[in-house]
């Protein structure tokens, strides 16, 4: 089969590996109909990710149809069309038992990863009944991907740690797919503001279609006086950090009220100072999450019944045999304007 293939900082492309074959009897193998790119990929690629080996296949989100099961599996059978969920989870650890399926002891982020993953012909899934979800009959599939990583990470790390409530007013600093995807899922919850801060106008715009009350520009440097003068002076209930640089979350603690909330979702790489001088008697709570997917069933069934619409984070289609060019594209999106791209294997 044909696989996308991470060769150390700078290397890769695409290389024949044999078929996956089952390891385990919990084990299921998928062929992907459609795979995406994620941020995470490009810092692999890079090799910010050292616990990422060379010659590894990369991906952890996509949709596809089972080909093979394990002896041991018992929700899926060949033909089933599957959503694959970026966390893999045994369900049976002491993490998985308190639905912290990102610290699963026998699983979590492993996909792309620790193992190959899902940029690819076929990918091996474990667990593979408590990390595939079915896919309802007449789902739009190319949304669905979206529903592998972004939906959730936005929605639990940001939405839900941010403790997002009706009326209430959140900031989400950084439009890029994680959030817009926290914009997105923030709705459910109607409150009164969520204003979108980022540096790029596209993505600002793009804020205002999803349900944005109020965009921002930050290059100026003025990005919290603009904030406050929106809020009269109170800063905001929730304060979502979707980038993972030190100054967004340092501009985070500028713009969240009194009582409110800091949830962080961005990857961070280097420290970053927290005001306890300014903050020890504001009554903030701050969060930090990795993804578990435990809401996934939820926001599958929003995504059928039409609540909740992330097909629109789609911006570029590519044929897997150009996964160069998809990442291309993902990789310059200051320029391609990209959110997110799917690459089709059908
Ligand atoms: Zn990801
Ligand atoms: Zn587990």
């Amino acid at each position: 089969m044909k696989a996308y293939i991470y060769n150390g900082p700078g290397k890769s492309g695409i290389e024949e590996r044999p078929m996956p074959t089952i390891a385990a009897a919990t084990d299921a193998i998928v062929r992907i109909t459609k795979t995406t790119i994620c941020g995470t990929d490009l810092h692999i690629l890079k090799g910010d990710v050292p616990s990422c080996e060379p010659g590894r296949v990369l991906g952890h989100e996509g949709v596809g149809v089972i080909e093979s099961v394990g002896a041991g599996v018992t929700s899926f059978k060949p033909g089933d069309r599957v959503l694959i969920s970026c966390i893999t989870s045994c369900g049976r650890c002491e993490f998985c038992r308190k639905q912290m399926y990102s610290h699963c002891a026998n699983g979590g982020w492993i996909l792309g990863h620790r193992i190959d993953g899902t940029q690819a012909e076929y990918v091996r899934i474990p667990f593979a009944d408590t990390s595939l979800y079915p896919i309802p009959a007449g789902a739009d599939e190319e949304a669905l991907v979206m529903l592998s990583d972004i939906l959730p990470t936005g929605f639990e790390c940001g939405v839900l740690n941010g403790k997002v409530q009706p009326g209430g007013t959140v900031a989400i600093i950084g439009a890029g797919p994680i959030g817009l995807a926290a914009l997105l899922t923030a709705q459910f919850y109607a409150p009164s503001q969520i204003i979108m801060i980022d540096l790029d106008e596209n993505r600002l715009a793009t804020s205002l279609r999803f349900g944005a009350t109020h965009t921002i520009n930050s290059s100026d440097g003025k990005a919290a006086e603009a904030l406050m003068a929106l809020t009269e002076g109170r800063g905001v209930d929730t304060a979502i950090e979707a980038v993972g640089v030190a100054a967004t979350f340092e501009l985070c603690q500028d713009v969240v009220a009194a009582g409110g909330v800091i949830a962080n979702i961005g990857v961070h790489g280097t420290s970053a100072t927290l005001h306890l001088e300014r903050l020890w008697d504001r009554n903030i709570t701050m969060t930090t999450r990795l993804v578990d997917t435990v809401s996934t069933p939820m926001l599958l069934k929003a995504l059928c019944s039409h609540k909740l619409d992330p097909a629109g984070l789609i911006t570029h289609r590519f044929k897997f045999s150009n996964v160069l060019g998809a990442y291309e594209t993902f990789g310059n999106a200051a320029r391609s304007c990209a959110l997110k791209v799917i690459i089709e294997l059908e």
